[in-house]
């Protein structure tokens, strides 16, 4: 039995259009313009049978990915998708680069700051001996810590 609207495909192709059709489901007569631009470039008996060898479920994956790749395989018929995936690749590689360049930065200033901290310590530290080794001092001569406190 035939369907009583035939899909994109099968009006395209000027047959009938079969109640199993393979197309159909993808290929609405509301949009003969998708048929007609993935026919373009896959040819109707490949989009045909690249349709059949895949399971129901992603049939309609690659049939949006096959008007993809065709719609901008039509626009740029020299480069087609490579040219948008070589684009992403580039946009890819420069975040990588501009991350790698952040935590370096990032790795520089954690050093600065810990250098800082250390020398802050040292600093901190000389003084904590010098107070403790001048405690001693007056502790040796019999000064009492009131007359250490007003010294
Ligand atoms: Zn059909």
């Amino acid at each position: 039995m035939a369907n009583p609207t035939r899909c994109a495909g099968c009006k395209f192709l000027r047959r009938k259009c079969a109640q199993d059709c393979v197309l159909a489901p993808y290929f609405p007569p509301s949009n003969p313009e998708r048929f007609a631009c993935v026919h373009k470039i896959f040819g109707a008996g490949n989009i045909t049978k690249m349709l059949q060898q895949l399971p129901v479920h992603v049939r309609e994956a690659a049939a949006d990915c096959m008007f993809y790749e065709a719609s901008i395989r039509v626009e740029d018929p020299i480069y087609g998708c490579v040219k948008i995936i070589s684009q992403l690749q580039q946009d890819l590689f420069q975040a990588q680069s501009e991350m790698a360049k952040t935590k370096a930065q990032i790795a520089f200033y954690n050093a600065q700051q810990q250098l800082n901290q250390q020398q802050q310590n040292m600093v901190d530290g000389v003084d904590d001996n010098y107070q403790q080794d001048l405690h001693s001092e007056y502790s040796r001569l019999g000064l009492d810590d009131h007359f250490y406190s007003l010294g």
